[in-house]
C-alpha cells in the first residue's frame, strides 16, 4: 500500500521518544509480526487522488424528484467514483461487487438506488448485513437522512439490544431491514424473520465479517435468501473465503473497484520508543496533555486492557470514553456519539469497535497496542487524515 520509501533517522521526533533506550529495539515486538518501520510515514499530498473522472451528477440519475432533493439537501453535491459508477448499475437491476473501503461513499452508492426501487415498489424490500452494530446504525442514520418525506420504514437487527422490541417490529412489516449476522440468523432460526420476502440484499465489509468469524452465519442466510433478487457485495479487499462467498452470492456481477490510498497517505506515521508499560502511560499522558492533541482515538489489544486504560485516564481528570465488546449497545452509541459531538477528548477502543467508524476531526490515532495485522493498522490509522484534513498517527513499540 505504501508506495514511497521512509527514511527513518529523518521522522524520528525527538519529543515522542521515550527515555534512554536500554534494550537495543529490533522492531518487533510480542511476536509481532509488523516490522516497527511500517508505522513511520511522513503525510505526503496523495498523488492522483481520483483517477475516476465524475461522469454524473446526481440530477442525471433517474431517480425519484424527492429522493435527489433530499440527497442535495444532505450536502452531497456530486456523486463520488463508487456512486457515480454504482448507481446507474444497480438502477439496472444488476448485481455488484464493489471492491471499496470505507470512506469511498459506498453507503449512498447502494442506499440510493435501493430507496428509488422501494418508492416505485413496496414489495422490493432490502436486506442490509454489516459486520458491526455501530456501522449498523451509521447506515442508518444515512438512510433516514435520505428517506426524508419517503415512508419507507427501517429496523435495525442488531445484537446486544433487545431480541423482543425486534421481534415486536418485525410484525410492522419494516421494508428495510439493517443487520449483523448473527443476531439476522438468531431471527430466523426463531422464525421471526422469512428471508425469503427480501428481493435486494447487500452484504457490505465482507472481509471483515469473515475476520469476526461471521462466515458460517453468512453462508446460512445465504441459503435462505429467495433464488431472484438483487445483490450487492462490498468488500475492501478479498481472501479466499471472501471470494467463495462473492461466487455464493452474486449474479454475473459487474465488479466496481474504487479502493482509496488518501486515507493513510495522508495520515503522519510515527512510532515512539518506550523501555516499559509504565513509561508508556506516562509518555501517553505527556501526549494527551499537549495542546495538538484534541480529538485522539486509542487502540488497544484488549477489551479489559481497553477499559482499565480509559479508567486510568479518566482518573487523571481527562474527558474520556471507551468502546468494546463488553459495552452494552446503548452504552457504545452514547459514547460514539459524545465522541464525534466533541464531548468527548479521548476515545478508547479496540478494533472490532472501532472498523468502519467515520469521526470527523479526529486529530490523532494512537496505537498504545500494535495491531495484530497490517490490515488492521491501515484501518485504525484510516480514522484520521478523513475528508481532506491531515492526521497523525502514533504507535508505541516497546
Ligand atoms: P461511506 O464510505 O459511505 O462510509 O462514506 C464516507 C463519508 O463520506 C460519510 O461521512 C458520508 O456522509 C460522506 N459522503 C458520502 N457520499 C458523499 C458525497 N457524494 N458527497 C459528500 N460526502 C459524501
Amino acid at each position: 500500500m505504501f508506495q514511497r520509501s521512509y527514511n527513518r533517522g529523518n521522522f524520528h521526533k525527538k519529543r515522542f521518544h521515550g527515555g534512554g533506550n536500554r534494550r537495543s529495539h529490533r522492531g518487533f515486538q510480542h511476536g509481532g509480526n509488523i516490522h516497527s518501520s511500517k508505522y513511520i510515514q511522513k503525510a505526503v499530498t496523495p498523488e492522483i487522488q481520483q483517477e475516476h473522472v465524475i461522469k454524473n451528477r446526481f440530477e442525471d440519475f433517474p431517480i425519484h424528484p424527492q429522493l435527489l432533493q433530499n440527497i442535495l439537501t444532505h450536502g452531497y453535491q456530486k456523486p463520488t467514483p463508487i456512486q457515480d459508477r454504482a448507481i446507474p448499475v444497480i438502477l439496472t437491476g444488476q448485481d455488484v461487487v464493489g471492491i471499496a473501503n470505507t470512506g469511498t461513499g459506498k453507503t449512498a452508492a447502494f442506499l440510493v438506488p435501493l430507496l428509488h426501487k422501494l418508492i416505485l415498489d413496496r414489495s422490493e424490500k432490502v436486506l442490509v448485513i454489516v459486520p458491526t452494530r455501530e456501522l449498523a446504525v451509521q447506515i442508518d442514520d444515512e438512510l433516514r437522512a435520505f428517506a426524508k418525506n419517503i415512508s419507507v420504514s427501517s429496523l435495525l437487527c442488531i445484537g446486544g439490544a433487545s431480541i423482543n422490541n425486534q421481534i415486536m417490529s418485525l410484525r410492522s412489516n419494516p421494508l428495510i431491514i439493517i443487520g449483523t449476522p448473527g443476531r439476522l440468523k438468531d431471527l430466523v432460526n426463531r422464525h421471526f424473520l422469512h428471508l425469503g420476502q427480501f428481493k435486494n440484499i447487500v452484504l457490505d465489509e465482507v472481509d471483515r465479517m469473515v475476520d469476526i468469524g461471521f462466515i458460517q452465519d453468512i453462508r446460512f442466510i445465504i441459503s435462505h435468501l429467495p433464488k431472484e433478487r438483487q445483490s450487492l457485495f462490498f468488500s475492501a479487499t478479498v481472501s479466499p473465503d471472501v471470494d467463495s462467498i462473492i461466487r455464493s452470492f452474486v449474479r454475473n456481477p459487474i465488479t466496481i473497484s474504487v479502493k482509496i490510498k488518501e486515507t493513510v497517505g495522508r495520515v503522519e506515521q510515527d512510532i515512539i520508543k518506550v523501555n516499559n508499560k509504565d513509561e508508556k502511560l506516562q509518555k501517553l499522558i505527556e501526549l494527551l496533555r499537549t495542546e495538538e492533541f484534541k480529538k485522539v482515538l486509542i487502540f488497544g489489544r484488549t477489551k479489559w486492557g481497553v477499559e482499565r486504560l480509559s479508567k486510568t485516564l479518566l482518573s487523571m481528570g481527562f474527558v474520556v470514553g471507551s468502546i468494546h465488546g463488553n459495552k452494552t449497545q446503548n452504552q457504545r452509541l452514547r459514547v460514539l456519539s459524545q465522541f464525534k459531538n466533541d464531548q468527548l477528548k479521548v476515545l478508547v477502543a479496540t478494533d472490532v469497535a472501532a472498523r468502519g467508524l467515520d469521526i470527523e476531526d479526529v486529530s490523532h490515532v494512537i496505537n498504545f497496542d500494535e495491531p495484530s495485522t497490517y490490515t488492521d493498522y491501515v484501518h485504525r490509522i484510516g480514522r484520521t487524515g478523513r475528508a481532506n484534513k491531515e492526521g497523525k498517527a502514533l504507535t508505541f513499540v516497546i
